[in-house]
């Protein structure tokens, strides 16, 4: 099969579908891989790093589109791309056509089979093309909350994990999921007091475990979150509702009576934010202030640290990718996790959630 990657043109997108490593997986399958020219030049991978994993390179993105059998991409086509896909061609990367109803259009219209990461699951029901992008939030939401604790961005002052007789700050993580687990290993690293909110048990209890003492964990309800946030210098929000809108557990009222200068970091925003005062922000202008409380809300975490999160997305994304090239549409019947990333095939619908959501307007 020949793979075709372009670059990513959405508005400071830096990461690509494919690492050279990851080309050189397809080229020892027997595949070709097209790469655009700079593709990756931004994250530090040089059109020498394809070219010697086995890749050509293609200055004009019209040839890619036009050539290739499969295209690997990171985010959404972006309309003038989706005008370029066709009939019989495989489209490869994240999607979420639910909100977006013109693209879904512009799919049907091209007839492309698009197979979306965010909804290909896992034997325990996981989302494994996703969990890469949480582990990069959770990690990441220790860092921008650290950063955001120095005077000089706002904050009260605090480092995170104290001095040897200065006691450390102290961290709220609400919700233990990817995200949550992350980010304490991240607070727990840098020698910080965290605490671990969750509504499951089961879970509490599997961090209780994991972090062998070195966290406190407790049932999520009003009282902790009330109580905990009162004292906390960096509250992290971690939590998912699948399939519905982040609830919103910090209220204004817990954030007037939080200390000045603390910081919360709303990773759940994508979902609509867990805190009653978020508001999507950007890595160009990421925070804002209420109530003296310093709100870190970027609703793309893991764009911030593209190189990473690339290899981080080709891991998760390359032995699916491989079925793909190797077995045609066919890999689709062999494998029902797989068969949940189809969202589009030949102009129709074929994921229920879109459908639903979209298939009227079709
Ligand atoms: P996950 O399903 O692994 O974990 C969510 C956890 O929240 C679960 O353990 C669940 O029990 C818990 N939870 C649900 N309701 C709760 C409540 N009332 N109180 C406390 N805990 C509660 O999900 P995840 O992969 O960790 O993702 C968390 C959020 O981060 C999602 O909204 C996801 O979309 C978002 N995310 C954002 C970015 C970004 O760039 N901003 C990147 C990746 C993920």
């Amino acid at each position: 099969m020949l793979i075709g990657v372009p670059k990513e043109i959405k508005n400071h997108e830096y990461r690509i579908g494919l690492t050279p490593a990851a080309v050189r997986e397809y080229v020892a399958h027997g595949h070709s891989v097209i790469v655009q020219t700079d593709g990756g030049a931004a994250i530090g991978f040089t059109n020498e790093d394809y070219i010697a994993a086995g890749a050509e390179i293609v200055d004009d993105p019209a040839e890619i589109f036009a050539r290739a059998d499969m295209i690997v991409k990171v985010k959404e086509p972006q309309p003038d791309e989706c005008k370029q896909l066709r009939e019989g061609q495989i489209l490869y990367t994240y999607l979420h056509l639910a909100p977006d109803p013109t693209q879904t259009r512009l799919l049907a219209e091209s007839g492309v089979t698009a197979i979306a990461y965010e909804t290909v699951t896992d034997r325990n029901g996981g989302l494994p093309l996703l969990a890469p992008m949480s582990e990069v939030a959770g990690r990441m939401s220790i860092q921008a909350g650290a950063h955001n604790l120095e005077k000089v961005r706002g904050g009260s002052g605090t480092l995170l994990g104290g001095v040897p007789g200065v006691e450390p700050g102290k961290v709220l993580i609400i919700g233990g999921g990817v995200v949550g687990t992350q980010a304490a290993k991240m607070a727990v690293g840098l020698g910080a007091d965290v605490t671990i909110l969750d509504r499951s048990l089961p879970r509490l209890r599997q961090l209780d475990d994991l972090f062998g003492g070195r966290v406190k964990t407790l049932y999520s309800t009003e009282d902790a979150i009330d109580r905990l946030s009162r004292e906390a210098d960096l509250v992290v929000g971690a939590v998912l509702i699948p399939g519905a809108a982040a609830p919103k557990l910090l209220t204004r009222e817990h954030i007037r009576n939080m200390k000045p200068g603390s910081v919360l970091v709303d990773v759940a925003i994508d979902q609509g934010g867990c805190f009653e005062t978020s508001k999507a922000t950007t890595h160009q202008d990421p925070t804002y202030v209420v109530d003296d409380v310093i709100h870190y809300c970027v609703a793309n975490m893991p764009g911030g640290v593209a190189r990473t999160s690339t290899m981080a997305l080709n891991n998760a994304t390359l032995p699916f990718g491989l079925a793909l090239a190797n077995k045609g549409l066919a890999a689709l019947q062999n494998d029902p996790h797989l068969l949940n990333g189809l969202n589009m095939h030949k102009g129709k619908i074929t994921y229920k959630a879109v459908h639903d959501d979209l298939g009227a307007t079709l």
